[in-house]
């Protein structure tokens, strides 16, 4: 089915003058103008505290995209149509008496789409002022983005000021990861194909590998990023959803709520990491000076606005064992860190070898098929299934080769959304199958604040790694300990 327009929408943006806005969000918004999916009177008010006009931001706004759009996508008459649907509004958030005015700019018989891209302490203050302003129907919908809290106590916190306004259907939790097309994709290889869905547990697949690499250091966020820390900013949401969605069970259908319920089983069958265990599931470490794209770099203590005694992670790997019948027995590791060699995401499923083999024993460790999910760069998928090697003298000579799929040469498809037009579309057609339930939150926070537990407990110190590494030596001792490596490694 073609996408259509939905119903014209009325989107009140706050935080509009913020890199989220800027970066992400008027671009994928100016992308579904350009594709025809915004209804003919979808407008947009934008909201910050900056003292400016609707002139002026239209006017910044035109430079700014026909700077950021890539040349043959960026249409200057769209583009031109699209700044005129955006005002502007200068508004503190805590001005109760200011949100009176914006039950005037809504128009009654359009979708009301609130868009909190602010601090996530101003959640609960702008659904307050709303409802204090008149402007809180029954038909709005909420967006608030990462993260929600820095712990499960915080997030309950900011989770009942939300619930106090609107109900769980109105609110879109924010997870970009779940907007990117191949994340999508999972739910499609997973339960499309039958050839995957019945090879899927423990009696065919050894292990599987979720890796988030940054090669990026801190880029000037240092004060932001220090508080939170890998495991918070990277783990707790972006690779527990990944973790779900490859180890969730079929859900019934495809609806936001059955895949949400699935989603949080696997969150509650999660084995917690208790203190003793954390030497073999974890490891934390930090980036000191090194090489980046073949650049001398300082490490994380030595980038600018530094405190010089932090201990935050800027890399974490783990082993995250999923108890249930499905996943007994098969570790999921995990790892994220900045500095790393290379900007990459993948999963890999490692399956079990035949029960019986029968080739040269020299060659026994190719004997599992890996299906290797590639989320970036070059999205798509590779089959590694093991053939005859070619030629008279090669007998009975393995070779392990792919079955590849790179979906941008595969498919004609001229460009790949940004997880953002996803998610505004999705928020648009009121969907929330690809937005983070508050129950998920809350679990993958319980798990998580674990693990932080166990580290203040210890005392430990993260373990360094230059930059430029693939994160501290024990990382590879972890995954070495189980008889294995991780996947660039072999
Ligand atoms: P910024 O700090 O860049 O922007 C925050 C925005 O909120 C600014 O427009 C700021 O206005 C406005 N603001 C804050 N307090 C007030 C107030 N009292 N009254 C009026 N305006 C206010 O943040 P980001 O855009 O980076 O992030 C926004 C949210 O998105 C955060 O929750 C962040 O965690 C999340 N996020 C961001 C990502 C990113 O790539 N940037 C990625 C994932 C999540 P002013 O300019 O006047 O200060």
């Amino acid at each position: 089915m073609v996408d259509q327009p939905v119903c014209a929408c009325d989107l009140m943006l706050f935080g509009a003058s913020g890199d989220l806005a800027q970066r992400k969000l008027f671009p994928a918004l100016y992308q579904l103008d350009r594709a025809g999916l915004l209804a003919s009177d979808s407008r947009v008010l934008a909201i910050a505290r900056r003292d400016t006009d609707t002139a002026a931001l239209r006017k910044a706004l035109l430079a700014r995209l026909e700077e950021q759009i890539p040349e043959p996508e960026f249409d200057a008459t769209v583009a031109q149509g699209f700044v005129s649907r955006v005002e502007y509004l200068e508004l503190d958030f805590t001005d109760t008496d200011g949100f009176l005015v914006l039950n005037d700019w809504r128009h009654p018989g359009n979708q009301l789409i609130v868009y909190m891209a602010t601090p996530p302490s101003m959640y609960g203050v702008i659904a307050r002022n709303l409802r204090a302003g008149g402007c809180c129907t029954e038909r709005t919908r909420v967006v608030v983005e990462k993260p929600i809290g820095h712990d499960l106590e915080s997030s309950k916190v900011i989770n009942d000021e939300l619930a106090e306004v609107y109900r769980e259907s109105q609110l879109f939790r924010i997870d970009h990861y779940l907007g990117k097309e191949t994340v999508q994709n999972l739910i499609a290889l997973r339960f499309a194909n039958n050839l995957f869905a019945s090879q899927w547990d423990q009696n065919h697949i050894s292990h599987v590998e979720i890796t988030v690499a940054e090669s990026m250091g801190i880029e000037g966020r240092w004060g932001y990023f220090d508080q939170a820390g890998q495991i918070r900013d990277m783990i707790q949401n972006h690779l527990l959803q990944l973790l779900c969605l490859i180890a969730m069970d079929p859900p019934s259908d495809l609806s936001a709520d059955s895949i949400r319920d699935e989603k949080v089983k696997v969150l509650k069958a999660l084995k917690r990491i208790t203190p003793d265990m954390m030497a073999e599931y974890v490891v934390r470490g930090q980036y000191t000076s090194g090489t980046s794209e073949g650049k001398p770099v300082p490490g994380y203590l030595d980038e600018e606005g530094a405190n010089k005694a932090s201990e935050t992670e800027t890399f974490v790997a783990l082993k995250a064992e999923i108890d249930n019948w499905r996943w007994s027995g098969v570790p999921f590791y995990i790892r994220t860190g900045k500095r790393l060699p290379e900007k990459m995401s993948q999963i890999i499923i490692h399956f079990k070898p035949a029960p019986h083999y029968i080739f040269d024993p020299d060659q026994k460790h190719l004997a599992n098929n890996k299906l290797i999910i590639r989320l970036q760069p070059d999205e798509g998928m590779a089959l590694k299934i093991l053939t005859k090697d070619q030629g008279l003298d090669k007998g009975m000579r393995l070779r392990q080769g792919p079955l590849e799929l790179t979906f941008s040469e595969t498919f004609d498809t001229d460009r790949i959304p940004d997880a953002y037009e996803r998610l505004l579309w999705e928020i648009m057609r009121g969907n929330q199958y690809l937005f983070v339930r508050r129950d998920e939150v809350e679990h993958a926070w319980r798990w998580v604040d674990q693990i932080i537990r166990n580290w203040h407990d210890s005392g430990e110190p993260p373990k360094r790694y230059a930059a430029g590494t693939w994160g501290p030596v024990a990382s590879i001792a972890m995954i070495t300990r189980d008889g294995r490596s991780w996947y660039e490694d072999v």
